[in-house]
């Protein structure tokens, strides 16, 4: 262990003196004035320079590799998994075994005819809870302002005035983004009122999350985002924590919340929307409550109690027992006379003594009856709907009404019942003590499941994997956000934590601390699960998307403060001006539905200065664009060394330049979190910047080419060659008809992979039930998109990347083959610019097809936590086996796995063996009844972007291979994070007159382990000013689990593993820890005392959270 440890040590100092020594090195030779240029096209011996010095790199992090591979086999023994006893039922054993029949089950449709013996409850009463709840949504129909002034102020108002009336009332809230606007609207007296029925039981606040997010679209980072701070915001305004998770509406429920859940502290859960098959099953066989742990869990750790509601909705005719057309009658909102009634044609009764007897016991069946479905004789009944509860009028209806049934059911013992109002909480703390066991222990007999509950249908072949990808614009500008909600936390922490240090904090603008709030509220909003989900009005999703915009800005300022602090030479000069900022970004968005539009930095006589904003935990070698307006430029690090550069053209369309603008792509290394200053220079020096060319391949079509002499072009106007793009790593070839990917050849091996891609295109039924937003519902399989014309085919090939761009009619798509060392060079970076608004019904997707023996297994991410294995049944309609992919997804055999990452999310299959198929947006002209009352017609020009990797597994086996569980390698976990959070460019402002000495930041003073990620660094809230930070802040991190049996040569990592170990206290340079305190997930609960140490270690895939001071 200790040599061990010793080695890593040299052999990471000796790396990096190495690698600087050689830069020094090169940057020298490349400096070298007796060198000429050889004319053409390329400047051949500046490629050969350049390529000497990336082969030189090579082999150091070769070298470097064998010290990580090393180490890393220890840290494998957790892939390998096989501890542990297996889950009782896992779910995609229980989809095999299932034959999806869909067989008329009587008055419980789905379901079937339940019976019981008078006498089962004799010895032991049923305890009914019924739960009056009102499900909000933050925007759907209406915006998230329109419904709280219309309905969700009145249902709160109401609430305390009614709840206050019977202390036997009892009312469950979730969505805190509701909550916490009428609290802001509420006088202090209605307020300690509120805080009285917390404390006393009658309120209960149920998850307590900012919403209640959709499980398949969102990744964990804004999951937690919003959960934390939802859970802040109770802690602080009413001092409560919650117990217990209630998601009745998510379109289908991710194995990752019952995580979070569990490592927030809370010990029951309560999920809805699962396939009406799985629910019949599940009742049937008595398991719609059990342990759910995660599949990755060798032991008990992750278990989490959870409950499944058995029949078709939340409503009342589907929460009381089994037959609908009874349960309606006891929805007293429905009273013969109101603006709604019963489609089942029995209309409900007001309770009088006349009926109560009769009524109570037809109630009372049907409590029986669901009692049947479920191991314990406590039973859990949901009273409520979709906005419920917004007038006095309904309140005494159902509580008045409920109350005298209550009553006369309890007068009875020869009924051996009682019922009451409850909390969700009251219904588990009941089922816990009836059974004998402590809140959050497993109840002796009942189930372990593992695995998730994608994809839903909830009737019929209605599955709900439209929503996968409706809306894909805003699916890809959420992740944006989060990608700079996450960079600016965490620069916005250690600029304040320097600031501090140095006493400079009375001068730094804390008050970019409301911007934080106000964009983590605007992000926690869109996770809303008809946000994200892309299942709002057309007006909601504006509203959301100004929303994103508008905090996408306000973050952009939040960064660009933080790094003009953090990267000035001398500290003293810093003077925060809010009407001039020293930065300026690299893009901008006119509108909340344009795409970026890059700033073009404009050169002069003196050097413009950049600031490059890495907001990875590991130091990066990327190539950073820049647009600039002359070809003539030079880049040189902070130092003054010359980096390498490739000039190419910038283009407005297929075959015309934009006029003086130019892109210049530098090579440079950035450090973990840092920030890195570059300097550009005009220069007429020939050699300062490395030329791309370009070919263009007309395809016999008479287009006019608008080209730049600097840039040179050759022009095909009608042959069609495939062709082949190269780096160290990999061959990629191409069709020169198509433009698009035929194969893959992995450098030093024989073998070429057929990884062809092509455009299809799926349409709509011609029957009564056609896709929506929710809805997939395909006429068939897909039809190969078919274009009028030949695309026109670009090839540019440089020396730091070479790209190959197709112009479709509906689609743009480039793949790019970066030829720089280390993770960008082993993946071919994929997008698509797709705009299908002349579209009818039809659905565009993206396929790879491949010679890997996938059989009909793939693999896809959830919330980008977890990989979930799944299987393509031939028993299940061809929409029933798309799955969310948030993420990535991957196929393989026991040679190659093929794995496409994605910068949004989008739905996914794999419907053939060694295809992956996505689809990148949905055009749908009509609403697919699920109440939106809309179609899909309001598609933007979107950006898709990918990075796709091959790779060679090593030592696999089918055995392994057949187990419920897979992990990314680190590889690829690497390459996800490259995609999902870019380097930020950030210019110094043009209007600087001279500008300050900058200094590159580097705020790590070690490499993080490779399997670590800092999930966030999240300045807390003052406790008297909200839009103020406090002194400490809330450290999370990540430990990866990740698959070894994929070969690690080559990868150019500068990290290791570490066995989970972390020396906190030394992290970060030039800052102090002052205390650590290890807290629940959302900090509620501190776990284990504070301890002096400093070090810790994480399990893998063990989230934590860490309540710091940092100065
Ligand atoms: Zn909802």
């Amino acid at each position: 262990m200790k040599l061990k440890k010793q080695v890593t040590v040299c052999g990471a100092a000796i790396f990096c003196v190495a690698v600087f020594s050689l830069y020094l090195m090169l940057d020298r030779v490349q400096h070298d004035p007796t060198r000429h240029q050889s004319g053409g096209n390329f400047p051949r011996s500046q490629i050969s320079v350049l390529q000497n010095r990336i082969e030189q790199l090579e082999q150091l992090l070769e070298e470097n590799h064998e010290i990580i591979s090393h180490i890393k086999d220890s840290d494998c023994q957790f892939a390998l998994g096989g501890r542990g006893q297996s889950p009782d039922l896992q779910m995609l054993a229980v989809y095999s075994l299932l034959p999806f029949d869909n067989q008329d089950g009587g008055v419980w449709k789905q379901g079937f005819d339940i019976t019981y013996e008078p006498n089962e409850w004799d010895t032991e009463p049923l305890q009914v809870f019924v739960v009056p709840h009102s499900h909000n949504d933050p925007g759907w129909i209406k915006t998230f302002d329109k419904y709280y002034y219309d309905q969700t102020q009145h249902i709160l108002n109401s609430m305390v005035l009614k709840m206050q009336e019977d202390p036997r009332r009892r009312f469950i809230w979730s969505e805190i983004s509701f909550f916490s606007k009428w609290w802001d609207n509420i006088s202090a007296q209605k307020r300690a009122a509120v805080r009285r029925l917390v404390g006393n039981g009658q309120l209960e606040m149920v998850t307590g999350g900012w919403v209640m997010p959709d499980e398949a679209n969102s990744h964990y980072f804004a999951m937690i985002d919003q959960l934390i701070e939802g859970h802040q915001w109770l802690e602080k305004n009413i001092g409560v924590t919650p117990r217990s998770g209630w998601a009745v509406d998510p379109f289908g429920h991710s194995s990752t919340m019952p995580y979070l859940l569990k490592r927030s502290n809370l010990t029951g859960m309560l999920i809805q929307r699962v396939h009406y098959a799985i629910k019949k099953h599940f009742a049937a066989t008595q398991n719609l409550e059990f342990m759910w742990r995660q599949t990755w869990d060798p032991e008990a750790s992750t278990d989490i109690f959870c409950h499944m509601m058995p029949f078709y909705s939340y409503d009342v005719p589907h929460t009381c027992g089994p037959d609908p057309k009874i349960c309606c009658q006891f929805d007293f909102k429905r009273l013969p006379g109101g603006r709604i009634n019963c489609p089942w044609k029995v209309p409900p009764r007001a309770i009088t003594d006349a009926n109560v007897a009769e009524r109570a016991q037809l109630l009372l069946d049907q409590y029986r009856k669901k009692s049947k479905l479920y191991r314990s004789k406590v039973l859990l009944v949901p009273l409520g709907d979709d906005f419920r509860y917004d007038k006095p009028q309904e309140w005494d209806a159902q509580f008045l009404n409920y109350q005298r049934i209550f009553d006369f059911l309890n007068s009875q013992p020869n009924l051996h019942v009682q019922a009451q109002f409850g909390t969700l909480s009251d219904y588990f703390d009941a089922l816990y003590k009836k059974v004998g066991i402590v809140p959050g222990m497993k109840p002796p007999g009942f189930p372990v499941l593992s695995g998730d509950f994608f994809s839903y249908a909830d009737r019929e072949d209605h599955y709900w994997t439209g929503y996968y990808t409706s809306r894909p614009f805003y699916k890809s500008l959420d992740r944006v956000l989060e990608a700079h909600l996450r960079g600016a936390e965490i620069l916005y922490s250690l600029a304040l934590a320097h600031a501090r240090r140095a006493g400079a904090d009375g001068r730094y603008p804390l008050t970019d601390y409301a911007l934080l709030s106000n964009a983590r509220r605007n992000l926690g909003l869109f996770q809303h699960h008809d946000a994200i989900t892309g299942t709002a009005k057309e007006a909601v999703a504006v509203d959301y998307g100004a929303r994103l915009l508008h905090s996408l800005t306000n973050l952009k300022r939040v960064i660009i403060n933080a790094a003009h602090y953090l990267v000035l030479g001398d500290k003293d000069t810093y003077r925060h001006d809010p009407a001039a900022p020293f930065l300026s970004t690299d893009d901008a968005r006119p509108n909340q539905d344009s795409l970026p539009e890059r700033t073009v930095v404009k050169l002069d006589a003196s050097p413009r200065f950049l600031v490059v904003f890495n907001p990875l935990e590991q130091e990066r070698l990327c190539v950073v664009p820049v647009l600039v307006d002359s070809p003539h430029v030079r880049v040189l690090s902070e130092e003054g060394q010359p980096l390498p550069s490739q000039l190419s053209a910038h283009w407005g369309a297929a075959t015309s330049m934009v006029p003086d603008v130019y892109q210049v792509s530098v090579l440079a290394r950035l450090p973990a979190l840092g920030l890195r200053v570059l300097q550009l220079h005009k220069s007429f020096d020939g050699h300062a910047t490395l030329k791309s060319s370009v070919r263009l391949y007309l395809h016999g079509r008479d287009l006019p080419v608008h080209k730049q002499e600097a840039v040179p072009v050759n022009v095909f106007p009608a042959t069609a060659d495939d062709f082949c793009l190269e780096n160290q790593h990999l061959q990629a070839c191409f069709s020169g008809r198509s433009g698009l990917l035929q194969s893959i050849r992995r450098a030093g091996e024989e073998r070429e992979h057929r990884v062809s891609s092509e455009f299809l295109v799926y349409g709509t039924r011609t029957s009564k039930d056609k896709s929506g937003a929710y809805l997939f519902l395909p006429d068939g399989e897909a039809k190969p998109y078919a274009p009028k014309d030949l695309p026109v085919v670009r090839v540019t090939e440089g020396p730091l990347f070479s790209e190959v761009a197709s112009y479709y009619q509906h689609v743009q798509t480039v793949v790019r083959l970066y030829n720089v060392p280390g993770v960008e060079g082993l993946s071919l970076d994929v997008s698509c610019l797709v705009d299908i608004r002349d579209h009818i019904n039809k659905e565009l997707s993206l396929r790879f097809s491949t010679d890997i023996e996938s059989d009909n297994t793939f693999f896809t991410d959830l919330n980008g936590f977890q990989i979930q294995p799944r299987r393509y049944q031939q028993k299940l309609p061809l929409q029933a086996n798309f799955y969310p992919m948030p993420t990535m997804a991957y196929i393989q055999d026991t040679q190659s796995r093929l794995t496409l990452h994605t910068a949004q999310a989008l739905g996914v299959s794999s419907l053939s063996s060694g295809q992956l198929e996505v689809i990148l947006d949905r055009r749908l002209m009509q609403d697919d009844n699920r109440g939106l009352g809309q179609g899909l017609k309001d598609n933007k020009r979107t950006c898709n972007r990918f990075r796709l990797l091959l790779e060679r597994r090593t030592t696999a086996n089918k055995v392994q291979d057949g187990r419920p569980i897979s992990f990314p390698s680190l590889l690829s976990h690497i390459t996800s994070m490259h995609l999902n959070a870019e380097a930020l460019v950030m210019p110094v402002a043009q209007e600087q007159p001279a500008p300050p000495a900058l200094r590159s930041f580097m705020p790590l003073s070690t490499t993080l382990p490779c399997d670590f990620h800092i999930l966030n660094l999240r300045m807390l809230q003052a406790e008297q000013d909200d839009s103020l930070p406090s002194a400490e802040a809330a450290l999370i991190l990540h430990r990866k689990g990740f698959d070894c049996s994929l070969e690690a040569k080559n990868l150019g990592f500068n990290c290791t593993t570490s066995q989970g170990k972390l020396a906190l206290g030394s992290l970060f340079r030039g800052l102090e820890l002052g205390s650590l305190q290890p807290t629940s997930l959302t900090l509620m609960y501190p776990l284990a005392a504070a301890s002096n140490s400093t070090n810790i270690r994480l399990d893998p895939m063990e989230i934590a959270t860490f309540r710091i001071h940092l100065g």
